[in-house]
């Protein structure tokens, strides 16, 4: 009898240890997130906090020790530009996103939001997922609300007015500002004016704008223009969503123009900053290849193949009227159908044409336009941070694998950066855009959202064949305390909270 005891004793300690909220990790190299060289120290957790960093910490009686066996421990990842709360109530682990070492997810991207956000919130706090979210509140989701499906053309002082009260709502609710999607139907056809009127809102409230911007193309630069503009005149700092320079015209330019243009915006008093996925392909719709909805101008359409890399780089993983064609170039679909490539990509805008107004056919495509010179000089740059733009199920292979792909490709093999740079843009760089006290960093009393990684061995491992693999050399990540990875398993933990601006906290 007093041995079964024991045995249901010993069982009850194990089960309510198995994610250890308590525990000393020993043993491990700390990059703490501020961007200093890392060192060796033990750090205590106790609940969801750090509450001790020291050389040779030891056990306290009954606490439970993990040796890391030298490996790092950094903060967790912030993904600053996320769309994996799609989906996220059908996959509350989100294992893409944690096997990467993210914690926290920044969404309502693109223009688009949860609405109303204190429902989606609402929902995060009944059901947890493993992953910490923020969001931003879309500007399309806004001109929705206001202007219903008439938005292909720029609003209206009431609907302006309207809309402003709205956005300060939603931003009462914990968002941190507004995000834009220039560059897609929905958002494209606001002016300037419209955006800087909304954007006073979020600056009231102290919180940011960030933006896909109108052209990521040939036109790029006159969209940063725009950005810089709209932080002038509204006094807010900006962020450019996943930079890009999209287009051949364009190519190799982020060296020579990008020093100019922070500098510009430093010279005006804008805080200019930027985030990047480090993959010279995008992914995206169909549509965003002719800005203007002209779908059907052949010209048009000639023009934005072309600035896209030809139809041999534009790449249809998905194409639901006739799913065969998933996985081919346009180049080949065309052929397949004995047409050139502007009458197949019409014939394709024309059969997904419901897919706007919610209907069932969808396309989607992947474009490689990007150079890799301009992709390393984002990535380096001191103003970016960095971002998946990727979805729980998504085809492109940065939702499962941006972070890793930074650290064993940039830092480890290329030398592009030093490991604690990368890993404070990954943090407290990310943290302090968006005002976080508590996280961000390895210190006493910050929530312990935590990633051990092999600095020798990280690696993604999501490809367009396999956009969701995970990644090597990520062994244990944490969130408030709890392990939602442990010696590289999912745990089934679900310890996410929703962050709100602290303007509304
Ligand atoms: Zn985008």
């Amino acid at each position: 009898m007093k041995i079964r005891a024991l045995i249901w004793v010993a069982l009850i300690l194990t089960v309510s240890t198995a994610y250890a909220t308590n525990v000393l990790i020993k043993n491990v190299l700390v990059y703490d997130g501020t961007g200093k060289k890392p060192f060796k120290a033990d750090v205590r957790i106790q609940a969801d906090r750090i509450v001790a960093i020291g050389k040779n910490l030891s056990p306290a009686a009954g606490e439970p020790v993990r040796d890391e066996r030298g490996w790092a421990l950094a903060p967790g990842f912030i993904d600053m530009h996320s769309h994996h709360d799609q989906g996220i109530f059908d996959d509350l682990n989100a294992e893409v996103v944690t096997r990467q070492g993210v914690t926290t997810v920044f969404v309502g991207q693109d223009g688009e939001s949860n609405f109303p956000l204190n429902d989606f919130f609402a929902h995060l706090e009944k059901t947890p997922a493993a992953i910490n979210f923020a969001s931003m509140v879309g500007h399309a989701t806004m001109r929705e609300q206001v202007m219903g499906k008439d938005l292909y053309r720029a609003s209206t002082p009431e609907e302006l007015a309207k809309m402003q009260e709205l956005l300060g709502r939603e931003l009462d609710a914990g968002a941190f500002g507004i995000s834009t999607g220039l560059e897609y139907e929905k958002g494209h056809f606001a002016t300037t004016e419209e955006l800087v009127g909304l954007s006073r809102v979020a600056a009231a409230r102290g919180g940011f704008y960030i933006s896909h911007v109108r052209d990521e193309e040939n036109g790029v630069f006159n969209s940063f223009d725009e950005i810089i503009r709209i932080g002038r005149e509204a006094k807010v700092p900006v962020e450019i969503s996943h930079i890009k320079l999209a287009s051949p015209g364009v190519w190799h330019m982020a060296k020579t123009k990008m020093p100019a243009l922070f500098e510009k915006a430093h010279t005006e008093g804008v805080d200019l900053k930027a985030d990047v996925y480090p993959y010279t392909y995008w992914h995206s719709t169909l549509r965003v290849l002719v800005t203007d909805r002209d779908f059907f101008n052949p010209e048009k359409v000639r023009r934005g193949i072309e600035d896209n890399g030809g139809a041999a780089n534009l790449m249809i993983p998905k194409y639901t009227p006739e799913p065969a064609m998933a996985g081919k170039t346009l180049e080949q679909i065309a052929a397949a159908w004995k047409v050139t490539p502007v009458e197949a990509y019409m014939r394709m805008i024309k059969a997904t044409e419901s897919e706007i107004a919610g209907g069932e056919e969808q396309e989607e495509v992947i474009g490689t336009s990007m150079s890799e010179d301009d992709v390393k000089w984002f990535v380096t740059s001191p103003r970016t941070m960095f971002c998946s733009d990727g979805a729980l199920h998504g085809a492109h292979p940065r939702g499962a694998g941006a972070f890793p792909r930074v650290l064993g490709r940039y830092v480890r093999e290329q030398h592009a950066l030093p490991l604690e740079t990368a890993v404070h843009k990954m943090t407290m760089m990310a943290a302090e855009q968006l005002a976080l006290k508590d996280r961000g960093r390895i210190e006493k009393g910050y929530i312990a959202d935590l990633v051990v990684f092999d600095p020798a061995t990280v690696i993604d491992e999501s490809t367009i064949q396999h956009p969701q693999a995970a990644p090597k050399g990520i062994s244990d990540v944490m969130v408030s305390g709890e392990r939602v990875v442990m010696e590289g398993n999912v745990t089934g933990a679900h310890p996410g909270k929703v962050i709100r601006h602290a303007a509304s906290r």
